[in-house]
């Protein structure tokens, strides 16, 4: 799997010192379950962290030693690449749904199925249980070759591909590809041809569809 889109470094920060919740957790914590690049990285925010936490200063962090930590990480990174080993795999075991270790028990029920609700025009959708008020994640499933209408966001939406492949504005995005998208993207993501794309998508705000019959019928899609 090479995987070409990985979250963003302030998301990566942010998931190492536990300030995201559960529902976004769940997302960055499926992309490092396949990602080995960005496991190194909060291998070394993690120690970053606890060198840190050592030095013991009781002052809140401000902006400049955010960029110090960040600085530090780029840097860091840059020398890993010049000799460290790849960071060893983490053990997954894909069930037989293929579904990645961190979402099989949000996903699968008792007999390790997902129970797939049809949302009208081929897609389906699995609404994830999380603790997390006012975010829903849930796995869709869009039909090969078929687009999502094009919409904008009300807020923030990661999404994360598990199989299959979209494109869309920004790029292709295949299995492990990660996307974070605010209200500033536009898109129409397309399904490639040839198998099923099935993603992870977390969001706060519902989609804000473009084209009328889209926005006539997402009440009923639950989108
Ligand atoms: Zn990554």
């Amino acid at each position: 799997m090479t995987i070409h889109h990985h979250p963003s470094d302030e998301l990566l920060l942010d998931y190492a010192s536990g300030a995201l919740g559960e529902a976004w957790s769940l997302a960055v914590a499926t992309h490092l379950s396949l990602c080995p690049g960005c496991r190194s990285t909060i291998d070394h925010l993690e120690a970053i962290g606890a060198g840190l936490l050592d030095a013991a200063d009781p002052a809140p962090l401000s902006d400049k030693t955010f960029e110090l930590i960040m600085d530090r990480l780029e840097n860091e990174s840059e020398d890993l690449t010049d000799s460290a080993p790849p960071a060893p795999a983490v053990p997954v075991h894909p069930s037989a749904n293929g579904l990645p270790q961190p979402l099989r028990r949000y996903a699968e029920n008792d007999r390790g199925e997902i129970p797939w609700q049809r949302l009208g025009l081929g897609a389906s959708q699995c609404l994830l249980t999380t603790s997390e008020d006012g975010v829903t994640a849930r796995l869709l499933r869009i039909p090969a070759g078929r687009p999502v209408p094009e919409h904008t966001h009300g807020g923030l939406e990661l999404t994360l591909v598990l199989s299959g492949a979209f494109s869309d504005s920004v790029g292709r995005y295949g299995a492990g590809d990660f996307q974070e998208a605010d209200e500033n993207l536009e898109h129409q993501p397309h399904a490639e041809s040839g198998a099923d794309c099935i993603c992870l998508a977390v969001t706060d705000a519902p989609l804000r569809f473009k084209s009328l019959a889209a926005r006539i019928v997402q009440p009923f899609l639950g989108i």
